[in-house]
């Protein structure tokens, strides 16, 4: 994710608009809720609640995979349609790079010529890549509720974790292989 995308004004405008009427798809809070929580001391649950305001915010439901630098990708991509187009020059490079390479073997050769191929192309991969990157980039600003979904912090963060939200109470969270949070567990086992 470029890092860029996050302060424009066009994602606070799709982002507000998005969470306009929502409330958190996990907990049913609305944006800045304030709601009680226990307070935990090394490991351990202490007698004390503390307040904490919660932020809703859109997040996608599948991780993107923007920033992941497909650059090589979109590279072997506008190579293999250059030995569709261009049968020709693909032999010549062909040649080209088993006469650099007399006891290279097929991989070698292979890898050569994409070298080659990517250094003589590099403008024009170079452009292929931002607008790539360009519709990536549109593409993550539009929000719909298919591909996003609205969070507050704690239950975001929470997910980030691997946790599911406990059904009995609706505050604390677990791992999906038990059925209730810890809280809920020990009130409802002792
Ligand atoms: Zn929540
Ligand atoms: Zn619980």
């Amino acid at each position: 994710m470029g890092s860029k995308t996050w302060t424009t004004k066009e994602w606070r405008e799709a982002r507000d608009g998005f969470l306009e009427g929502k409330v958190c798809e996990w907990c049913g809070h609305a944006n800045k809720d304030v709601i009680a929580v226990r307070v935990w001391k090394n490991g351990k649950r202490i007698n004390e609640t503390k307040q904490v305001t919660l932020h809703l915010s859109p997040h996608h439901r599948k991780k993107t995979r923007l920033g992941l630098v497909p650059y090589k990708r979109i590279a072997r991509q506008m190579f293999k349609e250059f030995k569709k187009e261009n049968p020709e020059g693909y032999d010549a490079l062909y040649s080209e790079a088993v006469a650099g390479l007399p006891y290279g073997n097929n991989r070698d050769i292979l890898k050569r010529m994409q070298y080659l191929f990517s250094i003589r192309n590099r403008e024009r991969i170079q452009v292929r890549y931002q607008e790539w990157k360009q519709l990536q980039e549109r593409a993550y600003v539009e929000l719909t509720p298919k591909k996003a979904i609205v969070l507050c912090n704690r239950c975001h963060k929470a997910r980030e974790e691997g946790n599911v939200l406990c059904k009995r109470c609706g505050t604390y969270y677990h791992k999906p292989k038990y059925q209730l949070c810890y809280s809920c567990h020990r009130e409802v086992h002792g």
